[in-house]
């Protein structure tokens, strides 16, 4: 059976250039990139031009680019050293309901730890704007993290806007822009952001490194301690492999970026049109206009969604559902939950995260399966 991916928001296959990359550097650049000898030498090397490569793919300079072990301890790293920089007695972080639980969840044990927290409810597009932020600053906002696109919905945030509001002010700015690696143009000049997350497995690379951009002249406290790796902001040695591995994957997308979001948002449409027109009952959540080319998130009216992904999955296709089951039970999704979907709206969403690689059969075949699941189940 022909198996079809389409959850690349959840991980996306590593590109073949760049396991060649990674067995060639796990051969040769075994040495320590602290270490002052010749392999050593050969490793920083590596790490050097790695981080000049990542630059280019956000226009950042290679020395704000810090290397970490993915998104989430970007994440984490970006919004506790906020708390930790600041002198005030409550510091108060202004962000959203909708962002990954690398922000929220760090939010809450800030909550708990004397940190003064605002969760910006998105409206039924799952957007929030540049005047929501400005309703809820005062002296003591240190930082504001606001998502570019939401790991369910796609939805963009207008991450500009914002960042042209805190200008002027002491206020940091951070976006998690986990999901656009790739998938989306992020000039950080242009965004006027401080601090911004990426990770390399969202983007056809390997998981476990991810990076922190940090504009110049911020001062980022380091959230894992040890050695001075990294401007003494993430300690420990260096992932020579995996970080060759990541600039390697962003080489690629910087060489075909505009041909493959172009394809991309082509057959991303393609499904979603074949699905709002065949299936009864279905219904487009998040912002049609202001997305990434990749996803599609679709309620279709009594399926239950977390049965959808497993008929699906039967049937060859592998998708996601909108919502996060724990032990057997099935919560609504919280990011639908706050753009107003119904828990029965929201239970029976899926999300259809596209990638690279993918062809128009591929489409018609993931189309004749939905139909078919979605049938089978709404008969039972
Ligand atoms: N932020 C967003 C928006 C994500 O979608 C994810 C992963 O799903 C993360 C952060 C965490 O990234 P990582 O898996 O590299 O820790």
């Amino acid at each position: 059976m022909k198996r079809i991916y389409l959850d690349h928001n959840a991980t996306s296959p590593v590109f073949p250039e760049v396991i060649e990359v990674i067995k060639k550097s796990l051969e040769t650049n075994f040495g320590n990139p602290s270490s002052a000898h010749r392999f050593g030498q050969k490793s920083r090397a590596a790490v050097e031009n790695s981080r000049e490569k990542l630059a280019e793919l956000i226009n950042a300079k290679p020395s704000e680019i810090i290397f970490t072990g993915g998104g989430t301890e970007s994440d984490n790293t970006a919004v506790f050293s906020s708390f930790r920089s600041s002198l005030m007695e409550r510091p108060h972080i202004i962000t959203t309901e909708i962002e990954h639980p690398a922000i929220l969840e760090t939010c809450g044990f800030l909550e708990r730890n004397k940190c003064r927290i605002t969760r910006i409810k998105p409206g039924t597009d799952g957007r929030i704007s540049a005047g929501d932020v400005e309703k809820h600053l005062d002296n003591d906002t240190v930082l504001v993290s606001v998502m570019l696109a939401n790991n369910e919905l796609g939805t963009l945030q207008p991450v500009k806007e914002i960042s042209e509001l805190l200008k002027g002010t002491k206020v940091l700015f951070h976006t998690d822009a986990v999901q656009c690696g790739g998938k989306y143009p992020i000039d950080v000049c242009a965004l006027g952001v401080d601090m911004l997350s990426l990770s390399a497995h969202k983007m056809n690379g390997p998981k476990g490194i991810g990076l922190l951009y940090v504009r110049e002249g911020i001062k980022v406290e380091p959230y894992i301690m040890g050695g001075h790796q990294e401007k003494g902001i993430r300690a420990g040695t260096e992932s020579v492999y995996a970080i060759e591995g990541f600039a390697k994957a962003a080489e690629i997308w910087i060489e075909r970026a505009e041909k493959m979001r172009n394809e991309i948002g082509r057959l991303r449409d393609m499904l979603e049109n074949n699905i709002l027109s065949f299936v009864t009952g279905t219904t487009l959540n998040g912002c049609p206009k202001h997305r990434v080319c990749n996803t599609s998130n679709i309620s279709f009216d009594s399926a239950d969604g977390g049965a959808l992904v497993i008929s699906l999955d039967l049937k060859g296709i592998c998708v996601s559902s909108g919502s996060a089951c724990f032990s057997g039970s099935s919560e609504p999704s919280k990011v639908l939950s706050s753009i107003g979907c119904s828990p029965e709206r929201a239970k029976s969403s899926i999300r259809f995260s596209l990638g690279t690689g993918l062809k128009e059969e591929d489409i018609s075949i993931a189309t004749e399966m939905i139909c078919l699941a979605v049938s089978e189940i709404r008969s039972i």
